[in-house]
């Protein structure tokens, strides 16, 4: 059972020793805003010289992964230029799409609430986007993601197409606010799935963590063992729960959302899902374990 102690020392000497591969959240975990957190990169360089896997694991749904690849070379994070270490909710919401569409007789097109990097990934994926030139004009799904230009019209089409039973309804993610540099916060794509949801009286399916879609996208590349894979992560409710689902190790950061006292609250009320295995002050601190 998952009790939220301190992972140093032995413990977390043996923990790396046999871990496969190590997933990421990023946000919180490897950066804050537009710096890196301090031994992040160092510290991936070192798992990686020692053989492990190490994943990265996104609810932002912004970027796509070649812009995620140059933001981790931006921050100087070396080594990391195959796009195939990304798993962002993007990305995952894009193949999950691809698989549900690709069966139909004429796939339609994708309505998508989001910005430039999402919407590049769900025509990477080889759909059409509602607008696009050409083909079936039918929209099939709506794909709601993180969009600054959300607007009362937008949620308004997006209800439209819903009346159609057929057409399908995907979320990236429920993250429902994110922290700024500046101490206060900015709407998730969780609020604007609510919004979709109680405005068209449908439920979103969901892509990114807690649900366990995106481990299930990582084992179709890698074969990882979960009881030797580490999830670590800056929030309880999405990461630290995401991990428990998939059977891996969870490991909270106190470099970003959820703070120590919250978890131990979870302990100490019986909810164990959302009680991490162990903690750190910052990822840098596991660099202890690969030393010597
Ligand atoms: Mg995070």
């Amino acid at each position: 059972m998952a009790r939220c102690e301190r992972l140093r020392g032995a413990a977390l000497r043996g923990l790396l020793d046999r871990a496969q591969g190590v997933l990421f959240d990023c946000d919180g975990v490897l950066w804050n805003g537009e710096r890196a957190v301090p031994g992040a990169p160092e510290l991936l360089e070192r798992l990686t010289e020692a053989g492990k896997v190490a994943l990265f694991v996104s609810n932002n749904s912004r970027r796509t992964r070649r812009e995620l690849v140059l933001r981790f070379e931006r921050f100087g994070f070396r080594g990391l230029s195959h796009e195939h270490l990304f798993f962002s909710s993007a990305h995952c919401a894009a193949r999950l799409l691809s698989q549900r569409l690709s069966g139909l007789d004429t796939p339609g097109a994708v309505f998508v609430l989001g910005g430039e990097g999402l919407r590049a990934e769900v025509r990477a994926a080889g759909l059409r986007l509602t607008g696009d030139p050409g083909g079936d004009q039918r929209v099939r799904a709506v794909l709601v993601g993180y969009d600054e230009h959300f607007t009362f019209a937008k949620l308004s089409e997006a209800c439209a197409h819903l009346r159609d039973p057929d057409c399908l309804l995907v979320a990236t993610d429920r993250d429902p606010w994110h922290p700024l540099s500046d101490g206060s916060r900015t709407p998730g794509t969780g609020s604007l799935a609510a919004a979709v949801e109680t405005a068209s009286g449908r439920e979103a399916l969901v892509v990114g963590k807690p649900n366990s879609y995106m481990f299930e996208c990582i084992t179709e590349h890698f074969g990882m063992d979960p009881s030797r894979t580490l999830m670590v992560g800056d929030r309880l409710e999405t990461d630290i729960l995401f991990g428990h689902r998939c059977g891996l190790t969870t490991v909270l950061t106190l470099t970003g959302v959820s703070r120590l006292e919250e978890a131990q609250a979870h302990l100490a009320a019986g909810q164990h899902e959302l009680v991490p295995h162990y903690y750190v002050e910052s990822i840098a601190d596991l660099m202890e374990g690969l030393e010597g």
